[in-house]
């Protein structure tokens, strides 16, 4: 535009000065005949003319060069982007997460290749949607105060679990805004991670550290924190809170006699039979060494005695281990409380009862009611 109104400038200048010129030259020179006049002016119009196309020509003749030139850098600066692209997506759809570019609009505008392969669809399916018509209502749902978040510019990390194709699926997600240049929110990246294996291994870990390795059972960090819940669980029941402590007698003598892997055995028999005296409901665990612990929750005042008599029985049953028929008996300290107390009192009151068992000999249960 400013090329052509430049050369429309220098036309009408070039024009103006041939026409002065011819005028000049000819009042100079003045001459007699009017048609010698009439030929030189036309002469010099037609000079001028030639210069101004001439000059048309070759400043045509720049600008298609000069165009040339931007649209052989356009096509540099296309390939260019289509490198970057491919670039981005060869690495992009190699790393096993979620990729994705979402606009403000919330439609992706991106997906790499995890994106489709955890979806089962193709990607390039997914551009244009929005995420809710991709992802469906329900996880739209559980993401939608996050996708709120970030579109106001907030950085954004959550986990979450969600069900795909019937497997159960931990994630976390990472949104980040992104602004144009203006500094006005554009969209956002979404990078997702499974991390189902992480979960799983944290959870066979947080179960492992509750579980008695020798027996099986619940340790006693396990016992501690449900004993509270347990208590708290009383409270809004009618009836009492019965605990039994147990120890085996004469454990030493066992171990000193015959080693401590025949002293394991005993230990996880007597779990078992223990076990099997008590309901599933009823918290049994191993507060370490040979000492066990049950607690039933909503009971009676005779709940603990009567299972404080099968227990005892069931422990006279023979036992034998490695071709070995093995002495098997306990104490027993039975607490009840029917208003329920803290932890730390219906310990001791079963503690108290458990010391009074020994005293009478052992092989042998005592109450203590509170
Ligand atoms: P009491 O009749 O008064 O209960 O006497 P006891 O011989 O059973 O003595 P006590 O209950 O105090 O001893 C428990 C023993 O259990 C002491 C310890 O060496 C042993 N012990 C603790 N943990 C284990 C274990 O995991 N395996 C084995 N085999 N022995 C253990
Ligand atoms: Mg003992």
């Amino acid at each position: 535009m400013n090329v052509f109104s430049g050369i429309n400038h220098l036309t009408i200048f070039i024009l103006i000065a041939g026409f002065l010129l011819t005028t000049n030259t000819v009042v100079a020179q003045a001459p007699t005949n009017l048609s010698q006049q009439f030929i030189i002016i036309t002469v010099v119009l037609s000079i001028g003319l030639l210069i101004v196309i001439g000059i048309l020509f070759f400043l045509q003749r720049r600008n298609n060069k000069q165009l040339k030139l931007v649209i052989a850098q356009l096509h540099d600066a296309e390939r260019a982007l289509n490198a970057s692209e491919s670039r981005m997506r060869a690495i992009t759809d190699i790393i096993p997460a979620i990729i994705a570019q979402i606009d403000k609009d919330q439609r992706y505008v991106f997906a790499n290749a995890h994106t489709g392969k955890v979806l089962g669809l193709d990607p390039q399916l997914l551009i244009g949607k929005t995420l809710r018509e991709a992802r469906g209502e329900e996880h739209y749902i559980e993401v939608q105060s996050y996708v709120e978040d970030v579109l106001q510019g907030k950085r954004v990390r959550f986990e979450r679990s969600s069900l795909l194709a019937g497997k159960l699926y931990y994630y976390q997600s990472n949104y980040v805004p992104e602004f144009d240049e203006n500094q006005n929110i554009k969209g956002f990246l979404a990078l997702t991670f499974d991390i189902t294996a992480l979960k799983l291994a944290e959870a066979n870990l947080d179960r492992l550290t509750r579980t008695d390795s020798l027996t099986g059972i619940a340790n006693r960090r396990h016992f501690d924190e449900q004993l509270s819940t347990a208590l708290a669980r009383n409270r809004r029941q009618e009836r009492g809170i019965t605990l039994l402590y147990l120890d085996i007698d004469n454990f030493k003598i066992i171990n000193d006699t015959h080693g401590h892997l025949v002293g394991d055995s005993v230990i996880v028999a007597f779990c078992e039979r223990l076990q099997s005296c008590v309901r599933e409901v009823d918290l049994v665990a191993r507060l370490g060494g040979d000492e066990f612990v049950v607690l039933i929750e909503n009971s009676l005042p005779e709940t603990g005695e009567i299972i404080a008599n099968k227990l005892l029985a069931s422990m006279q049953q023979v036992l034998v281990i490695n071709g070995m028929t093995l002495p098997l008996s306990a104490s027993i300290g039975v607490a009840y409380c029917c208003k329920t107390p803290d932890a730390k009192t219906i310990m001791n009151i079963a503690d108290q009862a458990l010391y009074l068992a020994k005293a009478a000999g052992r092989n042998t249960y005592r109450v203590k009611l509170s």
